[in-house]
């Protein structure tokens, strides 16, 4: 079958846009490139074997009818719509990938990853449950030792230690650069708009050239503190809970359109991940790599004290007035942790509300409505 583009293209945002026509002249360049799924994925490997890596997940409802073919309705539109991509073949970077990395992290996902390796080829990375046992850094350690021979066997190229802690230099520099962007929400009024800053953040991905992305967060971060912070004093919200690209708009577009700022995304493509640097000075490099991806906060981690300690720290820092936890429908673990995060939020005087939503359009109105009043209550 010929690769299409997704029928809505022109809705994507710029980076996504832009991305979709580079693969194609990256492909064509002789690159190789690997589709991952979850900020779990040591991207230094893939940048130590001058691999490109490319995020594969859906962010859009309009492959979720495809993925309905072949998997049942009742799983999240994250994991339905990143297969309907990889089915209907309307995902150049799923597309034009040469294997795809995928880790083991929800059941959805996990499961979803069987019927993708029927497609393309599929490696699975086995991340540790419990992330605070004895056994799960050896094991960590282990499974990037495995990527990393899967991509030497896969692309006929070394991976010495070197390159990865080079990499991993560079991976830290980009990190510390969107952290920058990020913390000037810490300022009061926060100067840079809801919607903006996260669209930046997720298109940032895809521009596949790491000096260059650095090179433009650094550009934005110096024309915002150039630029006059806004006069208005919205009222200061932290965004957490599953990933929100597919909703962004519906929620983070109604907390804007009520009189709300988000000055955090704590979940993925936020802070969350973006400061679990690796340490490039330790004698091992694979275990540093392993320490740093191990400190993600996720809710398929079992126990995840790291969230529940991050939220109220991010609290303080952000001056956050209000807590949205977002959670996509049927995603068990984000749905369970609702309870835990509402009674800590309780416990540091901050009002809280949780929504659940999928990448339709049936509930717009009503996020709005309840996003309206939550605001009001603050
Ligand atoms: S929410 Fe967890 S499983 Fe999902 S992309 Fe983020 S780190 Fe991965
Ligand atoms: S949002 Fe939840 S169910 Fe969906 S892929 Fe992420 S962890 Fe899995």
């Amino acid at each position: 079958m010929e690769q299409q583009l997704p029928k809505n293209f022109e809705a994507y945002a710029e980076g996504r846009k832009n991305g979709f026509l580079k693969i194609k002249s990256v492909k064509e360049s002789g690159r190789n490139v690997a589709g991952y799924f979850c900020t779990f994925a040591p991207l230094e490997i893939f940048d130590a074997a001058n691999v490109l890596a490319v995020s594969l997940c859906g962010m859009s409802g309009e492959t979720i009818p495809d993925a309905e073919t072949e998997l049942p309705k009742n799983i999240c539109p994250l994991v339905k719509s990143s297969y309907g991509f990889a089915l209907a073949e309307k995902c150049p970077y799923t597309y034009y990938a040469d294997m795809i990395v995928g880790e083991t992290t929800c059941d959805a996902k996990k499961k979803m990853y069987e019927r993708l390796g029927k497609l393309k080829d599929m490696y699975v990375m086995q991340l540790p449950q419990g992330v605070d046992e004895a056994y799960a850094k050896p094991m960590m350690v282990k499974e990037v030792k495995l990527l990393a021979k899967y991509v030497e066997k896969k692309f006929g190229v070394t991976i010495t230690d070197e390159a990865l802690r080079k990499a991993a230099v560079k991976r830290n520099e980009y990190r510390h650069a969107l952290v920058e962007l990020m913390e000037l929400q810490t300022e009061v009024p926060a100067p840079v708009p809801s919607v903006q800053l996260y669209k930046f953040m997720d298109s940032i991905k895809f521009n596949f050239d790491l000096d260059a992305a650095i090179a433009s967060v650094h550009e934005l971060v110096a024309k915002i503190k150039a630029e006059k912070a806004p006069k208005e004093n919205e009222k200061r919200i932290m965004v957490t809970g599953c990933p929100i690209g597919g909703v962004l708009d519906k929620v983070v577009g109604a907390i804007e359109n009520n009189g709300g700022r988000v000055v955090c995304y704590e979940n993925c493509s936020g802070i969350k991940a973006t400061r679990c640097y690796v340490d490039t000075d330790a004698p091992d490099i694979y275990e540093a790599l392993a320490d740093a991806y191990m400190k993600i906060g996720c809710s398929v981690m079992t126990p995840n004290p790291r969230r529940m300690e991050n939220i109220p720290n991010l609290v303080n820092e952000f001056k956050v007035d209000g807590i949205i936890d977002v959670t996509l429908q049927t995603c068990h673990t984000y749905m369970i942790e609702t309870r835990a995060v509402r009674k800590l939020c309780e416990g540091i005087g901050k009002p809280y509300m949780s929504l659940e939503t999928d990448y339709s359009h049936s509930d717009d109105g009503q996020i709005d409505t309840r996003i309206a009043a939550f605001l009001e209550t603050i």
